[in-house]
């Protein structure tokens, strides 16, 4: 999870489909920042691992100073893990609504566009996408799938026989591991 940069506040799921990787992921990846970010006081209670760790990154510290305040004063029986997060559960609930907005947006133009322009998807959110769809759409979810898998593997052998002195970010293992699990949080 980046945290330090500018943030971008997508509304909807179409105008993301113009980025570049799973558009899903790219809207989850803000969504969590901000919320982790710009939450009402007292609204965090339980984070898991990963969203614990992605609080530490933010850039508002005292903001989070205070999260984590509160955070620490529970009793470890209280923090055992499987307890839920309420970071991760917004985010379902955020990627449920964009899932839902792509099937009811199929016939728009910035959809179509997407579909002829090298559209990507995760193996997570495809899998979500190709339930909720036409049997023809989920072949081609399939298809999308695919492509982007043979793409990657491309990427992935490039990059272990001719390794680059210096690594220029996450790359193609970034895709490689947004590609398996998506941007969530650990819980699925
Ligand atoms: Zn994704
Ligand atoms: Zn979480």
């Amino acid at each position: 999870m980046r945290t330090h940069r500018q943030l971008v506040l997508y509304k909807s799921i179409l105008p993301v489909l113009q980025e570049s990787g799973c558009p899903f992921c790219r809207f989850l990846k803000e969504y969590q920042t901000a919320r982790l970010q710009n939450h009402p006081k007292d609204s965090i209670h339980r984070l898991c691992n990963f969203h614990t760790w992605g609080l530490a990154a933010v850039q508002d510290a005292p903001a989070a100073a205070q999260i984590f305040i509160k955070l620490v004063d529970v009793p470890a029986f209280l923090s055992e893990p499987g307890i839920e997060c309420d970071i991760c559960k917004e985010v379902l609930a955020e990627e449920d609504l964009r899932i839902r907005e792509l099937v009811s947006s199929l016939s728009q133009a910035e959809v179509s566009e997407w579909l002829r322009g090298g559209a990507v998807l995760c193996k997570p959110h495809g899998a979500k996408l190709r339930r909720q769809v036409s049997p023809q759409f989920a072949a081609r979810v399939d298809a999308i799938i695919e492509n982007y898998r043979q793409q990657l593997a491309g990427e992935l052998q490039h990059l272990r026989d001719e390794p680059e002195p210096e690594r220029a970010g996450w790359g193609a293992l970034g895709r490689a591991a947004e590609f398996l699990v998506s941007q969530r949080g650990l819980h699925s």
